[in-house]
């Protein structure tokens, strides 16, 4: 037996996992699957390299166990799991062979020949995410599945217009005397009521918060919602999404199963120059909302540009729409992208991007920029080739200021 018969095999914990898609987005491998119960790793295809890790809102990815590789749990084995199996010890034999490759490891190290795997985590390491330098510090995970804790609604209304097509409401939360507290960008989990099909507890669904950190209403323990019911698929096929609907139908006074916060990420800067681009899509507005209402309350404070980029089908479907408008231009330069409206020609967000060059690379070439993007994943692609295009027309590298972005904290996706 070598040590090549060992491995450490990755596993995710389905009691802690919120099914938020996130590892399976970030695998650059597509070692990451799911069924309609659980993400599960392939062993066979994970090469450690820990993309994943660090984005997961709850940590839930981060779990392993030590392995012979022709024992691996397999996809149907992980996909059958409530919970994560206990460790079980390696044979003495296979434990004998692990020190040897370990000491083998170091002594290629210190001969200055790193073995590839050593390597491996070295080049992965620099895609991590990491949050701006001056975020705040947020609290995550105070509320597991196993111990939610309960908030009242304090309010629930329809934020389109009644002949939109989407039914987005903005829902405030009270924590009453629960210690909860957030951070803007970062989300919390529903659990909604009952079981599924199959006879099991809902899955919780992630939600952004909408509202800054000192409460929806400052100086109050609440926070607010962006949320869009949930009716048709995406091929327009009528479904009925439960936590949406469940949150949509809530009444004054009622009460909800909250778990988190997650997200130590999506946060934003609070140093005075900096200045912030946020580019989003329908319900990908709520961290905006967020963001731009804690800027707005200090504003003393915050000396940096502000630029927002908004798309959704036409203003009727726009969540927040008035008050945004009521800003001055000065505190927030807004350019919506309308893709259905009789009125203007159809644009997405990444056409409005490339309407505002000269906004867009000064504050992509400002030491102190940071860029917000969320909502749909497809515009994701557009907004980027729409940044590289502009960089390039500028003379500039959008693949160089991609890179110092990210190793700065200062770029931050979240599409779904
Ligand atoms: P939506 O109303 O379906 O779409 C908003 C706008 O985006 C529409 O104008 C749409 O145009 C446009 N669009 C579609 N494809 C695009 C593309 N490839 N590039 C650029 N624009 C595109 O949006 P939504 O239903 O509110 O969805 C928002 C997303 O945000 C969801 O994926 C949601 O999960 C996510 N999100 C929600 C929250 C929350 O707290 N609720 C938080 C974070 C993220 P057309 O449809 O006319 O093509």
């Amino acid at each position: 037996m070598g040590a090549a018969d060992i491995i450490k095999q990755h596993l995710i914990d389905p009691e802690i996992c919120i099914r938020c898609n996130t590892c399976e987005d970030t695998c650059p491998i597509d070692a990451i699957t799911h069924d309609d119960r659980n993400y599960v790793v392939k062993a066979d295809v994970c090469n450690g390299c820990n993309a994943c890790l660090s984005p997961c809102p709850t940590g839930a990815i981060d779990n392993w166990r030590t392995m012979l590789k022709g024992q691996a749990y397999t996809i149907e084995q992980q996909l059958t799991w409530d919970e994560l199996p206990d460790e079980v010890p390696l044979p003495d034999a296979a434990i004998d062979a692990a020190a040897a490759a370990a000491q083998q490891v170091i002594e290629e190290a210190s001969q200055g020949s790193k073995s590839a795997a050593v390597q491996e985590v070295e080049t992965s390491r620099h895609t991590s995410p990491k949050a701006p330098w001056s975020a705040a510090h947020p609290y995550i995970n105070l509320h597991g599945v196993r111990e939610p804790v309960t908030a009242t609604v304090a309010g629930n209304y329809r934020l389109t217009a009644e002949d939109a097509s989407s039914d987005i409401h903005h829902i405030v939360l009270d924590f009453g005397n629960h210690f909860f507290p957030v951070l803007e960008g970062q989300a919390i989990g529903i659990v909604p009521p009952g079981t599924d099909a199959s006879g099991k507890p809902h899955y919780i669904r992630m939600y952004s918060v909408a509202s800054p950190r000192d409460g929806e209403r400052p100086g109050y323990n609440n926070l607010a919602l962006t949320v869009k019911r949930v009716d048709s698929d995406h091929d327009g096929n009528p479904v009925r999404g439960v936590a949406s609907n469940f949150l949509c139908d809530l009444a004054k006074g009622d009460t909800v199963q909250v778990v988190g916060p997650f997200g130590s990420t999506f946060l934003m800067p609070n140093h005075r120059e900096a200045s912030v681009m946020m580019i989003c899509t329908g319900t990908g507005s709520a961290p905006m909302r967020a963001m731009t209402e804690r800027m707005r309350r200090n504003m003393d404070h915050f000396s940096g540009r502000r630029l927002l980029f908004f798309g959704a089908r036409n203003r009727r479907e726009l969540p927040y729409f008035g008050p945004l408008l009521k800003l001055p231009k000065d505190f927030l330069d807004i350019h919506f992208a309308f893709s259905r409206d009789a009125d203007v020609p159809r644009r997405y967000v990444q056409d409005a991007i490339r309407e505002a060059p000269a906004q867009v690379t000064a504050l992509l070439t400002d030491p102190h920029g940071h860029v917000y993007i969320c909502g749909l994943k497809g515009m994701e692609e557009g907004v980027l080739a729409a940044f590289a295009d502009i960089c390039a027309a500028a003379g500039q590298s959008w693949q160089e200021i991609e890179t110092r972005l990210r190793a700065e904290g200062r770029l931050h996706i979240e599409t779904y």
